[in-house]
Formats: C-alpha cells, structure tokens, sequence
C-alpha cells in the first residue's frame, strides 16, 4: 500500500511517510496509546508537555495520519456531534454552555500549538459560511441562530447572513441566506497529524508504526512482536475501534468521502469567493462539506456512503463511485463555473466513529488504567484536541475545568447486534438523503427528518 494515495493530502505532506520502526519485542512505558491519529498524538502531546519524565509508547498499526486524521476535510472547527439542548437535557445549561465555550477555545489552542510548533499545515482561521439555498434550509438557518441565542451565544459566535452577506463570501448558486461563525480553521489536515508526530517525537514520545494493537486490557496493549506494559493504556483508535476484542459494537464506523479539483484560476476564485479561505456547506440533512485549500484546489465531501455489514473496515470501502459523481454533481450545482463536467484531480475516503447516542466521549478508569476518547461523528479536527487535553487532566490526577466537562466519563450505549445495526444505520442514512432530495422538489420541510432527528434526541 502506498500511504500518499490514501488522500489527496497524504499526497502532498512535506516528508516521505517512511514508516518508523516496528514495537521489537516486550516493553515497559508509564502510558501506552494505541492510535497515532489526532486523539493519541494531542493525548501524549499534552501527557509529555506537562510531565517530561513520563514514558509514553505510541502503537499505530499503519503510519501516523493513516486514519481519519490524515484524510478529513480539514475543518478545524467548534462543532459538536451532540446538540446544545439535548447536553442541556442530560447535564445542565451551564454545562452546556461549558462545553461549547470549551470547543471555541480549542481552535484557539490548536492554532497555538500550530504556530509553537512551526507546523506548516496551511492554517486560516476564517470561520465557516453555512448557506441556505431552500426554504427549509432558511428555516434551519434561523433555528440554529435562535438556539445560539438561548444559550447566550451572540452575533460574534453565529450570525445569520442575509443573501448578499452569505453570497459576499461563498457565492454558490441560489443562496438565500446562511450562517457564519468564527469559530473554525481551514487546515491541511495529513500535515497537522504528521507535524504532530513530529512534535511528540521531540517531547521525548516513541511512536512505533506498522505495530497492530490485537488486544488491549488493564496494564497492557498486546502485539505481535510484544507486549508493552504500562500502568496506563489510551485507546485512540476511534471508528477502528470495532477491530479490538470486546469493542466490537462500542462504535459503527461510517464513511465519509471527499474529492478534490485541479488549483483554480484566479478568474475563478473571483467568482466563488471564500477569500479568507472559510469552510463552507449548506443546511442540508445529509452533511456536505468543503474548503479552499492554501493552492486554491476545491476539496469537498459529504456523507451518504453505505454503512457496512458487521463494522467492516476495507480499504476498498474507501472509494464509492456513486458518492463521487454524486459530490461531483454537487460541486457543480452549487458552483456552476466550474463548468458542466467540474475537474476533479483526487478522489478518497475513510470510516470515521459514532456511538450509539450520536455523543463523542473521552474518559479515564483509574481502577483499571483504561483511556478512550473518541466517537467525534465527523468532528474530530477540533474535539480531539480537547480530548487529549482531558486525557492528560484525568491521567495526571488533576481536577480542572476540563475534566468537570460533561462529555467525561459519558458511556455510551452499545450498537445493536447485526442485522439490527445494518438496518438502522443504513435506514437513517436514507431518510436524510431522500429528505434532501424531496425538500429541493418541494420547498417545504421535511417531516420525517425532523422526526428522525427527534428519535436521535438532536
Ligand atoms: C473523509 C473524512 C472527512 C472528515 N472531515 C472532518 C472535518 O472536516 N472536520 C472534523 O472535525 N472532522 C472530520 N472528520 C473526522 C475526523 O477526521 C476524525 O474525527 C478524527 O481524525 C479522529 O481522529 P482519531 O485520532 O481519533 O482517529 P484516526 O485518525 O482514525 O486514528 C486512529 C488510528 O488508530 C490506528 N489503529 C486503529 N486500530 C489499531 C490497532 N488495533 N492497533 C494499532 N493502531 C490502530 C489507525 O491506523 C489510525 O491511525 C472526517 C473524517 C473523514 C473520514
């Protein structure tokens, strides 16, 4: 396998992806973490900044960035998979409000570490335009500003954008509106994890890559080659998770997938927009997202790719055909200058995790010495910063503010068992795309989103 086909941005990292070397045999760390995606790598980043004497190993079973961490579509931004009223419903407003106040200090944060580091992973913090460009996407527009409001978020958190405000700085086609929040960074996001990589490496951590974790239990991660023990083990291994003895239905993968254009003529950035290289998508169900990337390409996903059977992860899942002509006509649809075939350079994708309860969670049992984070549902730039963060608070004893957030130590319901899971997944997934479909025929809301969104608690 060659890891720069992976993505367009494992394509164009500033390093050859020269494995480290393997785990050789048995070993002895005060923290192993397995997983050198965002969750591990901010976890022993934060882990060795605050206590240098620590030993930390980390295990990753391909390279650093294989994951969803080396193929995402680069929002660094404050989103959260979880709702503000239903955090409201299960731990309070004021935690709430925590929380979300929690995330847009985290793209702070990483834009700090960026600079500290010297990793050059083209960050622009220019915030994200989400337009409206249906009646019912107005609709939703307007609620989302109204709940900003309920939990006291104003103006210069989320703001509603009249048509020439949201076409001033995304001019998509048919836009009748849209929101716009500060709070989210356009990165390179394979050479934020490498540069990451690089950073921990400096600190003093071990990263051995090409080493699969078989099994992970209190004191120790097992390998082929050996076991390293360690009073702590941090899984990060987020929508891969399902691959580890007794995880099976801990999280379902579900795929996302991108593509990306040829740079743009500067003619052409003249008329789409996006100056400060904001984030952009539209209020649809089923999630779009793109960026201008630093080299002016377009890079653009969404979801709608199936969930498949049993959790299965298979490189050949990574390439859907039908979702890439339909990101394709999409692309086209919202930018018609891209002309009646939009050029497209790079195509990928890759399985990001989502418990149960739509609720990402990261947590530390002292008892046993057994870290998770993860579940971000397609959010993880930003929420995996936060994570390892936390993870360093609650590893080292501490009690802060981080770790009185209400995300910590959040269990998860389980998945169902299969066919139950398939069936769910993929049923929920058509609802909302069929939902789109029928409220861009209709102009009208669609109802049986809304009442899936309400059985999903959101
Ligand atoms: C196409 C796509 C687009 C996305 N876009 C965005 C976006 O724009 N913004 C956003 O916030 N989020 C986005 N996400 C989600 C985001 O990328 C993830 O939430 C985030 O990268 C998760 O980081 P992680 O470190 O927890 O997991 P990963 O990056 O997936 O890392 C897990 C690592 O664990 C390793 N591993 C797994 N099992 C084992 C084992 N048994 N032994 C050893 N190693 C193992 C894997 O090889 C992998 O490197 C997107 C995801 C995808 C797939």
């Amino acid at each position: 396998m060659r890891y720069q086909d992976l993505s367009y941005w494992l394509s164009t990292v500033d390093e050859p992806l020269t494995p480290r070397p393997p785990l050789a045999g048995e070993a002895e760390a005060d923290v192993v973490i397995v997983g050198a995606g965002y969750t591990g790598l901010w976890t022993a980043y934060y882990l060795a900044e605050a206590d240098p004497t620590l030993r930390i190993v980390v295990l990753e079973r391909q390279v650093a960035g294989f994951g969803a961490s080396g193929r995402n579509g680069g929002w660094c931004s404050a989103l959260l998979p979880t709702s503000l009223p239903a955090l409201a419903r299960q731990h309070g407003r004021d935690a709430a409000i925590a929380m979300q106040r929690a995330m847009h200090d985290t793209v702070r944060e990483i834009g700090r570490v960026v600079v500290a580091e010297e990793i050059d992973c083209h960050w622009s913090y220019g915030g994200t335009v989400v337009l409206a460009r249906s009646g019912p996407q107005l609709e939703r527009a307007r609620a989302a500003v109204a709940e900003a409001r309920e939990f006291g978020f104003g103006p210069a958190d989320l703001d509603l954008l009249g048509p020439d405000e949201a076409v001033a700085r995304c001019a998509a086609e048919g836009v009748l509106g849209g929101t716009y929040t500060p709070h989210c960074a356009a990165v390179h996001p394979a050479r934020l994890v490498r540069g990451l990589a690089r950073a921990v490496e400096r600190r003093g951590v071990t990263i051995h890559e090409r080493t699969p974790v078989t099994a992970i239990r209190s004191g120790a991660a097992v390998t082929p080659a050996g076991t390293v023990r360690a009073p702590v083990v941090v899984r990060a291994t987020e929508g891969y998770t399902p691959g580890l003895p007794g995880h099976r239905r801990a999280i379902a993968p579900v795929y996302s997938l991108m593509v990306a254009t040829p740079p743009l003529p500067a003619a052409t950035w003249e008329q789409i927009g996006l100056a400060e290289r904001e984030t952009f998508s539209d209020h649809r169900h089923v999630i779009i997202y793109g960026q201008r990337t630093a080299n002016g390409r377009l890079a653009f996903g969404g979801r709608g790719a199936p969930y498949h059977f049993g959790s299965r992860i298979l490189p050949g899942f990574d390439r859907e055909p039908r979702v890439f002509a339909a990101l394709r006509r999409t692309l086209g649809e919202l930018f018609p200058v891209l002309g009646p075939d939009v050029p497209l350079t790079h195509a990928w994708g890759g399985p990001l995790g989502v418990a149960r309860d739509w609720a990402a969670s990261v947590g530390y049992h002292r008892a046993d010495g057994l870290a998770w984070a993860g579940g971000y549902v397609g959010d993880g730039v930003g929420t995996s910063n936060l994570a390892g963060r936390t993870l360093a608070d609650l590893i080292r004893g501490e009690r802060t503010d981080l770790t009185r957030l209400p995300w910590v130590n959040h269990r998860s319901p389980r998945w169902e068992p299969e066919p139950l899971r398939w069936l769910a997944v993929n049923a929920g997934l058509r609802i909302m795309s069929s939902a789109d479909q029928a409220e861009s025929r209709t102009n009208r809301p669609s109802r049986r989103a809304a009442a899936f969104s309400r059985l999903l608690g959101h």
